[in-house]
């Protein structure tokens, strides 16, 4: 008879004197209960008896087939039966359950842990009569806790060394965990957890890191992007962050914010796309940067509808200082070139280095005449020398422009077309500059004919002065002209002096015409004064590079003398344009002062108008332009522009004459705002000079 069948006889034995349900709860206790079950009987003393073990029980405990009535000591070894007893005893003192855990080393050397819930049953008297022990076997579940604990510890792990930012966040945004390389990253070293947001590191203003936080937090799928984030001490980084959902039970419980800073990363793209941008010589933009711009500029322009320039300029014999100073000299050279021309950088005018010794300045929203005057400044600032190593170097630029959207309505046409202005500059002897014109690259002959012509129109008289009568609003008297230069060519028929004068200003024509338009006008004042005893003013037009030349005042002086007129009859026009040189305009316009004649400001308001000029230059007349006049009735800016300027002449013992007046409301108008003099169509188109001889018998 083995162990088990012995004590299976002693249950039945007890099992008689049940009664038959009770026998059912037994047998099942005894036979079917996985776990171990011990009743003891307590005795006064704290001695414990068995009085019922279940098969479980007996098979693991290994008791004597005659254990019931039997203690502890009598049973168990004398290590085994002390814990016991301990144990037990506890329960008896307490009368509360106790639980303790064994370990205990099987035959074959494994370790099996048992865990045993002693319960005690007590009394009416409040003592504890019987303790019951439930014995199990938590191998398993300890062993799971273990890997539980030792996955924790790995995840710790992943999350504390981790050279990434890890944040665990609730999904309201409050952070709950921060890993060692967040806390340095942030620079919250003092941080308590719960305790901060996201908030406080990131900016409320970044909406896309806001939205990847909910998208994750909605689809509980991973996110990730670039940002900025704020550290403690100011400091912006350059983060990339993934968002990774935390799901547990397949319910998302939070997210995991992971930083990286990629600060140093961002900085040397940064400085690829610096590098890739700019000349490393000069640190201009290079030729990469201008095509970018330009064709931003291009769409720019073709929304605002505005004109833009684009300036090649080449630097005249720079390859002779190259050859005989060294390319070390010539580097320098350049260095200070592009620090000159980046005087002239601003919000519209920007500046480029293509190569070599070629750069490009693109100026926003323009026209000629500004363009023009630019360039001009541009051209005198290279008089100065460049000083490099105790030597002087004088340096000359050329200068081609292009247009938009007139001389090309695409990035490449308009480099080539500047280019190819470039080139004729070049051919003509440099240090110079040049527009572009559609004849170059289509019929260079064309070109060349065309100032072929001119050049002989002068010596064949074929230049005539038209007149336009100056009408004073206030007595309806008239006592001036402005003389409009015509070219009566036999071939081309009647040229306007806008078809003309660009080419005349490109070529240089521009000196002997004026002269010629100068003495034209004085001669005309003689005439009529003998021939009507009339003073009659006449006003020319004096392009800016005439009123640059050295002796411009001394060719009015000789003029005057010549055909011995009142300095007053003549009058002066010049553009906002001339005065933006103050420094070289003044002496000028001062010297013209001296001699007698009349200046006036022609196209008033559309130049670089500045109060201040006004005040500083000894101004006779201001000529609002006649893009003001034309709406001045329906357009209410216009009008305020218009009796601005009325206004303004008034206060400063200014003469006001209103042009391209074409309508009795426009003089109506006019003459309300209290303008002194009007020119237009509705007096007079430009006279020939019989017709102005008749207009002033007549009028
Ligand atoms: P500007 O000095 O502003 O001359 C006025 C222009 O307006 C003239 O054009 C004139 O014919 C035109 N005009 C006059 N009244 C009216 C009007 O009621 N309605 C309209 N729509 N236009 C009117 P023009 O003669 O074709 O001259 C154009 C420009 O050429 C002049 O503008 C001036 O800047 C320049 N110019 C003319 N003669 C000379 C000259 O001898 N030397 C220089 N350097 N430039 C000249
Ligand atoms: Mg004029
Ligand atoms: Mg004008």
């Amino acid at each position: 008879m083995n162990e088990f069948n012995k004590n299976n006889a002693s249950k039945k034995m007890i099992a008689q004197s049940k009664s038959n349900i009770e026998n059912i709860i037994f047998e099942i206790i005894f036979m079917y209960i996985k776990d171990m079950v011990f009743i003891m009987k307590a005795e006064k003393d704290n001695t414990f008896r068995y009085i019922f073990v279940n098969e479980a029980a007996f098979l693991f405990s290994q008791l004597p087939i005659d254990f019931i009535g039997k203690g502890f000591q009598d049973v168990s070894s004398k290590k085994i039966a002390d814990r016991l007893q301990q144990e037990y005893t506890i329960v008896c003192e307490t009368k509360k359950n106790h639980i303790y855990t064994d370990q205990i080393l099987t035959d074959n050397g494994d370790i099996i842990y048992a865990e045993s819930v002693l319960t005690p049953i007590i009394d009416e008297q409040n003592e504890v009569k019987y303790i019951v022990s439930i014995t199990r076997d938590i191998t398993e579940s300890i062993k799971e806790k273990r890997l539980l604990h030792e996955s924790e510890q790995k995840y710790r792990s992943l999350v504390q060394n981790n050279l990434d930012a890890v944040f665990t966040v609730s999904l309201d945004g409050v952070i709950q965990e921060v890993n060692p390389t967040g806390l340095k990253l942030i620079d919250f070293s003092d941080v308590k957890l719960p305790l901060f947001s996201l908030y406080e590191l990131i900016d409320e203003g970044n909406t896309l890191f806001y939205d990847s936080f909910r998208k994750c937090k909605l689809t509980e799928t991973s996110q990730s992007l670039d940002c900025k984030l704020k550290s403690k001490n100011g400091k912006k980084l350059s983060i990339h962050t993934k968002f990774v959902p935390i799901k547990v039970n397949d319910t998302i419980r939070g997210i995991y914010v992971i930083l990286r800073d990629i600060s140093e990363r961002a900085e040397t793209a940064e400085k690829i796309r610096y590098m890739s941008f700019h000349d490393q010589l000069t640190g201009l933009y290079n030729r990469r940067a201008l095509v970018e711009d330009l064709n931003l500029e291009i769409k720019k322009a073709e929304t605002e509808k505005v004109t833009f320039a684009l300036m090649t300029i080449d630097l005249d014999r720079f390859k002779y200082i190259n050859d005989t100073f060294g390319h070390i000299v010539g580097d320098q050279i350049l260095i200070k070139v592009a620090e000159r021309l980046l005087e002239f950088k601003n919000h519209k005018c920007h500046v480029y280095r293509q190569g070599g010794d070629e750069f490009n300045i693109l100026l926003s929203n323009t026209n000629r005449q500004e363009t023009a005057s630019l360039v001009q400044r541009i051209i005198s600032s290279f008089a100065n020398s460049f000083y490099l190593n105790s030597h002087e170097y004088y340096i000359s630029p050329s200068i081609g422009i292009s247009m938009y959207p007139y001389d090309g309505d695409d990035m490449e046409k308009i480099i080539k077309n500047a280019d190819e202005a470039l080139f004729r500059v070049k051919e003509r002897g440099k240090a110079h500059y040049q527009f572009y014109r559609s004849d170059m690259t289509s019929n260079l002959t064309n070109v060349v004919s065309l100032e072929t012509k001119l050049r002989k129109a002068v010596q064949k008289n074929e230049l005539k002065l038209y007149y336009q009568p100056q009408i004073d609003l206030k007595s309806h008297t008239f006592n001036s002209f402005e003389a409009l230069l015509r070219w009566e060519s036999p071939s081309l028929g009647l040229v306007a002096p806008n078809d003309f004068i660009p080419l005349a200003e490109d070529t240089g024509l521009i000196i002997s015409i004026g002269n010629w338009v100068i003495e034209k006008a004085c001669e005309q004042i003689n005439t009529w004064k003998t021939l009507y005893h009339k003073d009659v003013r006449i006003a020319v037009n004096i392009s800016p590079k005439q009123f640059q030349q050295p002796n411009f005042v001394e060719m009015i002086r000789y003029s005057i003398q010549k055909f011995n007129i009142k300095p007053s009859l003549l009058e002066i026009e010049i553009t906002e344009g001339v005065m933006e040189n103050i420094k070289e305009a003044i002496p000028i316009l001062r010297k013209l002062k001296d001699l007698g004649v009349i200046i006036s400001v022609d196209d008033f308001g559309t130049g670089y108008s500045s109060l201040s000029y006004i005040k500083q230059f000894p101004i006779d007349v201001l000529k609002i332009d006649q893009s003001f006049v034309k709406d001045v009735v329906t357009n209410a800016k216009d009008a305020a522009i218009t009796t601005t300027i009325i206004h303004l002449g008034q206060n400063l013992g200014i003469e006001v004459i209103a042009e391209g007046v074409e309508t009795k409301e426009q003089e109506d108008f006019l003459k309300e705002a209290n303008c002194q003099k009007a020119q237009g169509f509705y007096y007079s188109r430009p006279l020939t000079c019989e017709e102005a001889e008749q207009f002033l018998k007549d009028f």
